[in-house]
């Protein structure tokens, strides 16, 4: 049996003016996925669990067959997994931002957006002067770094994201509980070792603004979570070029195939993707592509591009993975995306989004061709995100 998912991130999308009141999906010309929807289950799933943010971490997690209610563990142990450093019980990983601080305010939560070679030579100083048994810094990219702590039980403490408080007293926004103490002296401390660092030198006099401070947010212990192997008994591999999600491939013990020309951007090679899905199909049971361009165009409102996006992913992946599946004599797939990115709204909605699921089981198609309205029409509405998947490996059940 081969398997295969394609999420085509924020696709899902409400009636956009200049394209005479369609959604996107609607205007797109997608021969694949409309001849797909026609002879394939159509329908909509909710993603986003009841109190959780539709987040594309949160919502793919549920695509993968987790439900995040019990498993999703949280941003930074994400983004440490995706630097290699899958974590262990015992060890609490924190998001460890370069910011600009200003007197006693926070400037910049980005510090300027300053660069990666900057930032690791600024990190590897903090890590000589503040490293310990107990304390790892590790540079990541540009602005965002991860702090390993490691902890004898579940760790207390509460703390700010940066960039919900630039402009104002970064005192009152201090890490709050019972464990706070050490990270607040931790990050007095890195003003000390990094306000004169020549690195800071330099970018003062470029009138840059100086990546004088860490600020440490975002935490969460290693996930107690079964492998794709262990839950479902499948080898899988996943392409996207979106960090969170690989760290969440690497904690599934998935493969994490990157693709040259794969940018999570416009100009990402859709064509270079869909390649590699085929390709990764006679090795793995399971493909899980996942384009970001789509949810790009989203937050930054523009039509074509939405438009564009989706009919790149139509022709170059959703064509020719399917036509690879197609050849062996047990198959399924879906495509979902993993929320509503609204042009309109520039931000995610947590709504329930159309899929489709197709295999050489499914012997009733909907008729219908793909798009928002056409998959509330059909009735047929999954409540829990993780029962895609569920559905995928063990055969449709609703
Ligand atoms: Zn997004």
């Amino acid at each position: 049996m081969k398997l295969a998912v394609v999420v085509p991130d924020g696709l899902a999308d409400f009636p956009v003016k200049v394209l005479g009141g369609k959604t996107p999906l609607e205007a797109a010309k997608l021969p694949n996925l409309h001849a797909l929807a026609g002879r394939s289950i159509l329908g909509t799933v909710c993603t986003v669990p009841a109190g959780m943010y539709p987040g594309s971490d949160i919502c793919c997690l549920n695509l993968f067959g987790y439900d995040p209610k019990q498993y999703y563990p949280g941003r930074a142990p994400l983004e440490a997994a995706n630097l290699g450093l899958v974590l262990k019980p015992g060890e609490f990983a924190l998001r460890c931002n370069l910011v600009t601080a200003d007197g006693h305010v926070l400037k910049d939560y980005s510090a300027g957006h300053v660069s990666t070679e900057e930032a690791e030579i600024l990190i590897r100083e903090i890590q000589k002067h503040l490293g310990s048994d107990r304390f790892g810094f590790y540079p990541g990219k540009q602005y965002r770094h991860i702090l390993i702590c490691k902890t004898d039980g579940p760790l207390e403490v509460e703390m700010d994201a940066p960039h919900d408080f630039q402009g104002q007293s970064y005192e009152r926004h201090w890490p709050r509980g019972r464990d706070a103490q050490m990270f607040i002296e931790l990050t007095q401390k890195s003003r000390e070792i990094l306000e004169h660092h020549a690195v800071n030198h330099k970018r003062a006099r470029a009138g840059k603004g100086k990546a004088n401070m860490i600020w440490l947010w975002g935490g969460g212990a290693a996930p107690v979570i079964e492998t794709l192997q262990q839950k479902y008994g499948i080898r899988g591999g996943v392409i996207s070029a979106v960090d969170l999600l690989n760290g969440l491939g690497r904690y599934l013990d998935m493969e994490i195939i990157t693709v040259p020309g794969a940018t999570g951007y416009f100009d990402t090679d859709y064509r270079a993707k869909g390649e590699a899905a085929v390709k990764a199909i006679d090795r793995l049971d399971l493909i899980f592509v996942h384009v970001e361009a789509t949810d790009e165009a989203g937050h930054s409102g523009l039509v074509d591009e939405k438009v564009n996006a989706i009919e790149q992913i139509d022709e170059h992946i959703v064509g020719p993975v399917l036509q690879r599946l197609q050849k062996e004599p047990e198959w399924r797939m879906f495509v979902s995306p993993d929320h509503y990115t609204p042009l309109e709204k520039k931000t995610h909605v947590a709504e329930p989004v159309p899929f489709i699921f197709a295999g050489h089981d499914v012997r009733q198609g909907s008729g219908l061709p793909y798009t928002e309205k056409t998959a509330r029409s059909t009735g047929v509405r999954i409540e829990k995100g993780n029962e895609l998947m569920e559905s995928l490996v063990h055969g449709w059940r609703f």
